[in-house]
C-alpha cells in the first residue's frame, strides 16, 4: 500500500493559461504532473491521482529533462503508481547553472518560480556582493526577487544594514525577519497566494530550512513512511517543492544553492542600474573606463559617488561572463564543426 494524497492542480499553480499549453497532450490522454523532487532515479510527480514515480521518455535529450517546478505531460502506467514523462511544459521563469565547471551546459535546476527569496542572514555574515550577484540571476530566471534578511533576533539594529542593502536594491522589495521571534513573517504571506511558487535562494546557514519549516507549520526534512513493493521501509526523504497549508509552495533544491552565474551581460545592467547610467555618460561610446578622457566612471569613483568595491564587483562579474560567452561560443563553433562534417560525409556517400 502506498501512502498518497490527491492533489487539487491549482493548489499547485495549474490554471487557465497552463490548461490552454496542455491541450494537444490531454487530447492524447496523457496528464498534466509538476515536479516535486528530482533525484538521479524517477523523480516525483504530484497529480490529481496522487503522487507518482516519473521516468522520463527515451526521447526526451539531457537538454529537455524536468526540473523541479515544471509542468509535464505524463503518461500514466497501468496498474503502477509510475508515469512516463513525454513532454515538459514551456517554461515561464527557469534558473539554470553550468553543470560543471568548464562544461558549458545550462542545467535547469528550478522551474517555472515566481517569487525568489534572496536571502542573507543579517550581522557579520550579510554579504551585499553575493544578493547582487543573486539579483543578476533572478532577473535572468525571470522570476520576481525579493530580498529577505535573516536572523533579524540577532542583530537588534539592522538600520545600517538595510540601508547597506538598498543601495544595491533598486526598488527589489527588502523584508527582515526572524524564523525564532516571527518578526516579519507576515510580510512574507502577500507572496504565498494559493499557487504561487516560491523558491528560495541563499548560502548554507542563512535560514533557508528554518524559515521553510516555520512557514509550513511543521518539520519538512521529516523521515517518512514509504512502502514499495508491499514491503515497509524508512527513508529520509528532503521535499524539494513543500506545499504550505494556507496555499503556496516552496521551492528549496539543493541546486538553487550551489546556484553558478549563468546570465547574458546584460542582466548586469538591471542589477547595476547605476553603472549603467554613468557609461552611458562617458564621452566615447566603447570607453574602456582606463584612462579616456570625460570617463563619467573615472568621475565618479574619484568623487565617491560610485563605491570602488560596486565598481570592482561589476568588473569581476563582467569579466565572468565574458568568459563564460567566450567558452560558449567555442562549443557552438565545435558543434558546427562537427555537423558539417557529417553533412559531408553523407553527401560523399550519396556521390
Ligand atoms: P540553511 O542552511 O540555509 O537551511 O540554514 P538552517 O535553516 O539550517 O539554519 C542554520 C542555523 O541558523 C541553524 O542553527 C538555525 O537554528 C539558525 N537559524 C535559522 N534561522 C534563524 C533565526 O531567525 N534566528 C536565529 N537566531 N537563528 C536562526
Ligand atoms: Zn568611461
Amino acid at each position: 500500500m502506498t501512502v498518497s494524497t490527491e492533489f487539487d492542480l491549482h493548489d499547485l499553480g495549474w490554471d487557465a493559461s497552463w490548461e490552454d499549453a496542455f491541450e494537444p497532450y490531454a487530447a492524447r490522454q496523457l496528464i498534466p504532473a509538476r515536479v516535486a523532487v528530482r533525484h538521479h532515479g524517477p523523480c516525483e510527480l504530484w497529480t490529481e491521482r496522487g503522487s507518482v514515480g516519473g521516468v522520463p521518455a527515451g526521447k526526451l535529450t539531457d537538454e529537455e529533462l524536468p526540473a523541479v517546478g515544471d509542468w509535464v505531460a505524463a503518461r500514466p502506467l497501468p496498474g503502477e503508481r509510475k508515469a512516463l514523462i513525454e513532454d515538459v511544459l514551456p517554461r515561464r521563469s527557469a534558473f539554470t547553472r553550468k553543470e560543471a565547471w568548464r562544461r558549458t551546459v545550462e542545467q535547469v535546476v528550478a522551474a517555472n518560480v515566481d517569487t525568489v527569496f534572496l536571502m542573507s542572514s543579517l550581522g557579520p555574515d550579510l554579504n551585499t556582493r553575493r544578493l547582487e550577484r543573486y539579483l543578476v540571476g533572478a532577473w535572468e530566471s525571470g522570476a520576481q526577487p525579493a530580498i529577505v534578511l535573516t536572523k533579524a533576533d540577532l542583530e537588534p539594529d539592522h538600520v545600517a544594514a538595510v540601508l547597506d542593502v538598498e543601495t544595491i536594491a533598486f526598488g527589489v522589495p527588502i523584508h527582515v525577519v526572524s524564523a525564532v521571534s516571527g518578526e516579519g513573517l507576515g510580510e512574507l504571506e502577500p507572496y504565498l497566494r494559493r499557487g504561487a511558487t516560491i523558491a528560495l535562494l541563499g548560502s548554507s546557514g542563512v535560514g533557508k530550512s528554518t524559515l521553510v519549516n516555520r512557514l509550513a507549520g511543521r518539520d519538512v526534512l521529516t523521515v517518512r513512511e514509504v512502502r514499495a513493493d508491499g514491503r515497509g521501509r524508512h527513508t529520509t526523504t528532503h521535499r524539494e517543492l513543500v506545499l504550505l497549508p494556507d496555499g503556496g509552495l516552496l521551492l528549496d533544491t539543493p541546486g538553487m544553492r550551489e546556484l553558478q552565474l549563468w546570465a547574458g551581460e546584460e542582466s548586469l545592467d538591471g542589477t547595476f542600474e547605476d553603472v549603467a547610467a554613468l557609461t552611458a555618460d562617458c564621452r566615447f561610446n566603447d570607453c574602456a573606463h582606463e584612462s579616456e578622457p570625460g570617463c563619467a566612471i573615472r568621475a565618479a569613483l574619484a568623487e565617491g559617488s560610485l563605491p570602488a568595491e560596486r565598481w570592482e564587483s561589476y568588473r569581476k562579474l563582467q569579466r565572468e561572463l565574458r568568459s563564460l560567452e567566450i567558452r560558449r561560443s567555442k562549443r557552438l563553433q565545435s558543434e558546427e564543426r562537427r555537423r558539417w562534417r557529417r553533412v559531408n560525409k553523407s553527401m560523399r556517400k550519396r556521390a
